[in-house]
């Protein structure tokens, strides 16, 4: 029989699997039985819509099976069964678990990080076994096939004899080692603890045959030892456990068992509603942002469940999209049971939980901010994005329920802070919440717009987000203090004195300011004696709606906008370069050079692109020379 070879991809995962320092290596257990349930949970699913087909529960389980004398742990479940290609496709490449782009080897050789960023299933067997063999048999089918492979070298699929639907794992365990000892997972003392801690609330159960002590009959205070059937978990879903009974520890394995996430949750909510909507459900703030969180592809959504039973393993209706990082699941006795997609967003029930939910949520994570900051920071970092855009999208519909969970950079010390806190700590003269937007905060620190802002002791907060403007301008007002951007045209902080100076500058400079509008025309809009700039000679500023940083951004974005700010250049009529370009009015050669320069120079300031850069540097020979 041809051996076949992995995808690459794989062939590296299974390197890895093989070779894993992972310490956990019990986890390959619940890894095997959780798809053994979401198996059985397949047949279920179908019998919900094929008549032909009877759940019948009874019939449903998995079994464990360790065997000393072989050295073997076998896992045994009444599953859907795989089909020859589904043997193929679903254990010879790597399945939706996403594809493995690696951010680094180092990270790749600790497989820590490989199961916490994608949770690698089946593979894990490969931790504690040599020989890998699958047979399986799927329902509708009368063949059955036989899946085996050894590790990285490939594997075979051969024809096989299997009475009954389902799928049965034979892991040939590993021998010892100096170091490893795999002789525990035959034990059944070990196997039975690795299943109370991670698969406890399976909802099939998981069998096994043990040992046990029976008194004998006829003989007093005399026993005997016989082998009987046990079930291992207790089947009892957390959710309908009191709170007072679970640990952190429960809710943890919870999250990893349901396969929510792989990494550890920074925060569960166990809701118990009983008053105008009554439901059960478990949400989970997550740590580590999904790898395909901010695209397309990522869906939102809680499981939802009737009454115990799981109706719908993606009910997005129940979340916001801004808290659609939040897992977990609802269960409510009044759902029918197979209620369609359609039908459920209109259900007056599912409506109230979902804004019911929406406010555990939301003061979930604000006593997270008021009480463990630096966990929230955390939160924050991963899913902060996700949050603003909520600010901004549906036109500032959901301002009021998010804008005190956001988080900005201060120019004070460079820390998060809330808008609350800007605000209660400005000094009493300070009109406006100062901003900076830009691409870095190293980038806005020396925007020449900031210095007279930050002279006069006042706080910016630094926009490094793209969407952190935006969702500003819906906000418009923080505790009734406008935002105000530090390269809008008016500040709002120059003094009557410094207003009077500015209005004499340019007065007496109108003729020569009018003469550089006409050198730049079509590129901005009007050139200003500045105030605001202390060393720098130039800089652009802009009036309405749409700033630089808005313009750059929309330019950006996939059907890119080309919308444009209006643009204002300022210029410092205090600097010696001001004075250069003065002695220059009446010649219309060096005029234009002098304002041209001047023009690029602010634009490359802003981070904007020179339309000419080749002009640009002719244009900084001309003065070298
Ligand atoms: P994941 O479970 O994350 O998709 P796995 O590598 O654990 O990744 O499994 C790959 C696929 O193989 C599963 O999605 C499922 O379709 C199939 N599979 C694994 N184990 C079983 C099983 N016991 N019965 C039926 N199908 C299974």
């Amino acid at each position: 029989m041809a051996k076949k070879q992995f995808k690459a991809e794989s062939k590296r995962l299974l390197e890895m699997m093989i070779n894993s320092i992972y310490t956990q290596r019990e986890i390959f257990l619940r890894e095997l039985i959780s798809n053994a349930s979401d198996a059985i949970d397949k047949i279920y699913y179908k019998a919900l819509t094929d008549d032909q087909l009877v759940f019948n529960k009874d019939d449903y389980f998995i079994k464990i099976t360790p065997n000393k004398a072989d050295r073997t742990l076998t896992i045994t479940d009444t599953g859907i069964g795989m089909t020859k290609e589904e043997l193929e496709n679903n254990l010879g490449v790597i399945a939706k678990s996403g594809s493995l782009a690696f951010k680094n080897e180092i990270e790749a050789k600790d497989g820590h990080n490989i199961i916490g960023q994608f949770g690698v299933g089946f593979y894990s067997a490969f931790m504690v076994a040599d020989v890998v063999t699958v047979t399986s048999r799927a329902l509708g089918s009368d063949e059955a096939y036989q899946w085996e492979s050894k590790g990285a070298d490939g594997y075979t699929i051969t024809p096989a004899e299997k009475d009954t639907v389902g799928t049965e794992i034979v892991l040939k365990i590993k021998p010892n080692t100096e170091e490893d000892q795999y002789d525990e997972f035959l034990e059944e003392y070990r196997l039975r603890a690795i299943i109370k801690k991670y698969s406890d609330f399976i909802r099939y159960p998981i069998k096994m045959d043990v040992k046990t002590q029976r008194p004998k009959e006829g003989a007093d205070n005399e026993f005997v030892e016989v082998q009987e059937e046990q079930t291992l978990n207790s089947m009892v879903p957390i959710w309908r456990k009191n709170k007072g009974e679970l640990t952190d520890a429960d809710y943890e394995n919870f999250y990893n068992e349901k396969r929510y996430g792989f990494d550890k949750p920074l925060k569960h909510i166990h809701v118990k509603a009983d008053g105008a909507v009554v439901y059960n459900a478990i949400l989970f703030i997550p740590e580590h942002t999904p790898f395909d969180y901010y695209t397309k592809e990522y869906e939102k959504g809680l499981e939802l469940y009737s009454n115990g039973v799981l109706i719908m393993e993606k009910c997005g209706d129940l979340l916001p999209d801004y808290f659609s990082f939040v897992k977990g699941m609802v269960d409510s006795e009044d759902l029918s049971l197979n209620i369609s997609r359609e039908m459920l967003q209109h259900d007056r029930q599912l409506t109230l939980i979902a804004k019911n939910i929406k406010n555990k949520i939301k003061s979930a994570l604000q006593s997270m901010l008021k009480d463990e900051r630096e966990k929230y920071e955390k939160f924050y970092q991963s899913f902060g994005r996700g949050l603003k855009f909520g600010v901004y999208n549906e036109y500032g519909m959901h301002k009021d329920d998010l804008q005190d969970l956001l988080l900005f950079t201060s120019s004070k010390e460079k820390k998060l802070v809330t808008l609350d806190e800007y605000v209660s700590r400005m000094p009493e003269d300070q009109k406006y919440i100062y901003y900076a937007a830009g691409d870095s905060i190293d980038r806005l620190e020396k925007l020449p717009q900031t210095e007279m802002v930050l002279d006069k002791g006042y706080e910016i907060l630094y926009f490094t987000d793209d969407v952190d403007e935006f969702a500003i301008k819906m906000l418009m007002k923080y505790k009734e203090k406008e935002f105000k951007s530090v390269s809008s045209g008016d500040l709002g902080i120059e003094s009557d004195a410094d207003k009077k100076e500015t209005e004499a500058e340019e007065n007496d400079n109108k003729e020569l300011f009018t003469a550089m509008e006409g050198i730049l025309a079509g590129k901005v809009k009007s050139v200003k004696a500045s105030k605001r700039l202390k060393s720098h000679p130039v800089c652009l500023s802009a009036e309405g709606e749409v700033s630089i940083e808005m313009e750059k951004i929309l330019k950006a974005m996939p059907n890119g906008q080309d919308v444009k700010a209006d643009k204002v250049l300022e210029i410092n009529t205090g600097h010696e370069v001001f004075q250069a370009l003065k002695a220059h009015k009446d010649d219309q050669d060096k005029l234009a050079l002098y304002t041209n320069l001047l023009y690029n120079q602010a634009l490359l300031i802003e981070g904007l692109p020179i339309a000419d850069p080749v002009e640009f540097t002719n244009d900084i020979c001309k003065i070298m020379v």
